[in-house]
């Protein structure tokens, strides 16, 4: 039985998203370990889609039952997560504030004009450029932006950073563990690790509660890409406490369930390491699997080296979360001019 089946979900996405098997890839880090990709990058038709698309869908009943008229979020100047939250005002008829914080010190030339700042704004939201630097708690830009949508005479609808620390932010994210459960029972075999990006932690947190149902939440990975690794944890852990109560798993998820592997997330967030960019690169040529530098293909030099030194012991299965994010790539140009 489903944990979510109290739960109303607004479908935003397509449905259950493909896993499919990378075999030059596999080829390419020597054999020993078969890789998988679940693709939540092609996971809806609104702008792109990603992983936030999946949490929205536990959310957006609540602000449509609130009577709110405008979504108010936050994030970084090529933030996914407000691409989403525009994509989801836009198709459900409200309006959309962000705040786009300089959460990243990167400095090509149309990095705040293109790919995800780009869709959001052609997407009718209003987004707002600000100073503040990176951090995934909560900020007073936001509640400056809720407190002026207040006072123009709206009714505003706040979504934290990433979704996160809202109530019902990580839900979808237990409904990947079930959603990986049956398709394994199709495909015929289990995965023996999942890896996945982790920032600011409903992502990982959900899946944390919906795999240890299944008692196997420590073999999700995290792989850090805040370079914040202390408070993305605690956040983590804030998160899965109170989806494992929310969901009524009927049990504590203990600290060894939590597995965040913080060795990628140099040099910093938002900056790609060489390391990034090889793994970006090998995924773009053996799969035409296009990753960016802020998340996915931090987590990918994650999924490569793990392989590469033996990690995953011989004939594992792994199967790596792809959350989206390749828009972001526009606003990093430089690195990639000659390919
Ligand atoms: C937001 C995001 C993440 C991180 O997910 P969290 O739930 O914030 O930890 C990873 N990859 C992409 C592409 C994202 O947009």
């Amino acid at each position: 039985m489903s944990l979510l089946e109290k739960f109303e979900r607004y479908p935003l996405t397509f449905g259950p998203t493909p896993i499919e098997h990378l075999p030059r890839l596999t080829a390419a880090l020597g054999g020993k370990v078969q890789i998988y990709a679940k693709r939540e990058d092609c996971n809806s038709g609104l702008a792109m889609g990603g992983n936030k698309l999946r949490k929205l869908e536990y959310i957006v009943p609540d602000a449509i039952a609130s009577g709110a008229d405008t979504l108010v979020s936050i994030g970084g100047v090529q933030s996914n997560h407000t691409r989403m939250v525009a994509a989801t005002a836009a198709k459900i008829g409200m309006k959309c504030v962000v705040i786009q914080e300089k959460w990243v010190p990167h400095y090509d030339s149309v990095y705040d004009r293109v790919g995800n700042i780009l869709m959001t704004r052609l997407m009718g939201a209003d987004s707002r450029l600000v100073d503040d630097g990176f951090d995934i708690g909560i900020r007073k830009s936001w509640e400056d932006a809720i407190q002026s949508v207040k006072d123009a005479g709206g009714k505003p609808y706040p979504i934290p950073a990433g979704a996160s620390v809202h109530k019902y932010g990580a839900l979808g994210y237990v409904g990947f563990a079930e959603e990986v459960a049956a398709q394994e029972k199709e495909l015929g075999f289990i995965f023996d690790y999942i890896i996945v990006c982790v920032v600011t932690g409903s992502t990982q947190g959900g899946m944390i509660v919906g795999f240890a149902a299944q008692d196997r939440a420590e073999r999700v990975i995290g792989i850090d890409a805040s370079g914040t690794l202390e408070q993305t944890r605690a956040q983590v852990r804030k998160i899965v406490d109170s989806t494992a109560d929310l969901v009524g798993l009927n049990r504590a998820i203990r600290e060894n369930e939590i597995v965040i592997n913080s060795d990628y997330a140099y040099p910093a967030y938002g900056v790609p390491s060489e390391e990034t960019n090889a793994a970006i690169r090998l995924a773009a040529r053996t799969e035409a699997m296009i990753t960016d530098p802020v998340y996915e293909g931090k987590s990918l030099q994650g999924l490569i080296d793990l392989t590469r030194k033996g990690f995953f012991p011989e004939g594992s299965r792994v199967l790596y979360a792809h959350l989206g994010g390749a828009p972001a790539l526009n606003g990093y140009s430089y690195y990639y001019k000659d390919g």
